[in-house]
């Protein structure tokens, strides 16, 4: 079986799918690696590198002759594919609602495309999971973001000048970036509080050294969806968990905002209005600006002031931590080929439960089930 991987084609991408680790993982699997040349040079990881650790480094359409199976972060744009064998492989996080129309072209070239990013939130596949890797060092990237835009200190200081107070930040959504945010916020010292719709995260917010934030006794309070992910709220929570926020809000410098529910855009948590009344100089973070945005005026890509606040909305953050991120998610694409690897076959072969979930496209068709809902 060749492995083939690609240099990434997004924009600003510059994560690898595969590393020269993953890489040694994967022969040793009994397949033939090829590496795109300079796939991994954002990341830090040099042609050498996957040379070193037994690929053959070549061209991109070198990397594609012949191979079976095609790792990406991003999914490629299906004309730089022409050419790959009919029925090959494309894993990688390939946004299957964000974009139908190349998943469609998968499926009409005859390759069978794999979301890694609809990866069942089952225990086993916990070590396959990317949008857990990845967003855990969002969370943390956010925060250095966050400090980097305010012009004040994190931690409490007292200094023969006077004291410096520590800076209060407020994480809004308790995920895995959340959790990470928190963490984070809390070891550079600032007085960290949180809040998110689903009520086990109070235990975690207080487990972490930080103060929950929680609206009481509304009749949709509980907002756990399947498979942990948020379920959408009951219009009385939205209000009442909009007032809370709003007097909390006016009294933070920094909010790290990470709110997302699966399938759909992002949920507004911070208005205009909710930003005219923090104190100017007070950092917004929106994690989920790609998504719709947790926060009005935010720009993905960009950082704005509005009313004085800053509003940083940069797009791929695990793409800020290449090196890290690529590591993380080339270990989750190599747990998930080697847990299924037939020796036999000399090829990974799915099971069903995890094989529907990701499978986007086989035999020419679309066929997953959450795609044609
Ligand atoms: P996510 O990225 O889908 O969303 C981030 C957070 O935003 C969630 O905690 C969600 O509840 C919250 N949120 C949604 N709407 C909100 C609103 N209006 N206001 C405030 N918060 C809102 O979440 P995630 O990081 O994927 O994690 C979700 C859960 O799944 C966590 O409990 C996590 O530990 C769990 N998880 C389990 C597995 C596994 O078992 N394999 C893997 C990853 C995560």
């Amino acid at each position: 079986m060749k492995i083939a991987v690609l240099k990434e084609q997004a924009d600003g991408e510059r994560r690898v799918a595969a590393t020269p680790e993953t890489v040694r993982k994967l022969v040793a699997l009994g397949a033939t690696l090829a590496v795109e040349a300079g796939a991994g040079e954002a990341a830090s990881f040099s042609d050498d590198d996957y040379a070193g650790a037994g690929a053959v480094v070549g061209s991109s359409a070198d990397t594609m002759a012949g191979a079976g199976i095609v790792l990406a972060v991003q999914g490629p744009d299906p004309a730089s594919l022409a050419g790959l064998a009919d029925g090959a492989w494309l894993v990688g996080g390939l946004d299957p609602f964000g974009s139908r129309d190349r998943v469609d072209a998968y499926a009409a070239a005859g390759w069978e495309a794999l979301a890694m990013d609809l990866m069942p939130r089952i225990t086993r596949a916990q070590s396959m999971d990317i949008l857990s890797s990845q967003s855990n060092l969002s969370g943390y990237k956010a925060v250095l973001d966050a400090a980097a835009e305010y012009g004040r200190a994190f931690p409490m200081m007292m200094t023969a000048a006077g004291t410096v107070s520590a800076a209060r930040v407020f994480v809004m959504g308790v995920g895995v970036a959340g959790l990470q945010a928190i963490a984070t916020a809390r070891r550079l010292g600032a007085q960290v509080s949180a809040t998110d719709v689903r009520s086990a995260t109070r235990e975690q917010i207080l487990s972490l050294g930080a103060k929950p934030v929680f609206v009481e006794n509304v009749a949709g309070i509980e907002g756990e969806g399947s498979g942990g992910y948020a379920g959408e709220m009951s219009p009385e929570y939205r209000a009442a968990q909009a007032e809370l926020v709003s007097g909390h809000l006016a009294k933070q410098d920094v909010v790290i905002t990470t709110a997302l529910i699966p399938g759909r855009a992002a949920p507004r948590l911070i208005s205009d209005a909710q930003l005219a009344s923090m104190r100017p100089g007070s950092v917004v973070v929106d994690l989920a600006v790609e998504q719709g945005g947790n926060v009005e005026g935010a720009v993905a890509g960009q950082v704005v002031t509005r009313h004085g606040v800053r509003i940083v909305g940069h797009r791929n953050v695990p793409s800020r931590l290449a090196a890290d991120a690529s590591a993380l998610f080339a270990r989750n694409l190599y747990n998930f080929l080697s847990a299924f690897w037939d020796k036999d076959a000399a090829r990974p072969v799915l099971d069903a439960e995890i094989g529907d979930a990701i499978r986007l496209t086989r035999g020419g068709q679309v066929v997953n089930q959450r795609l044609l809902a």
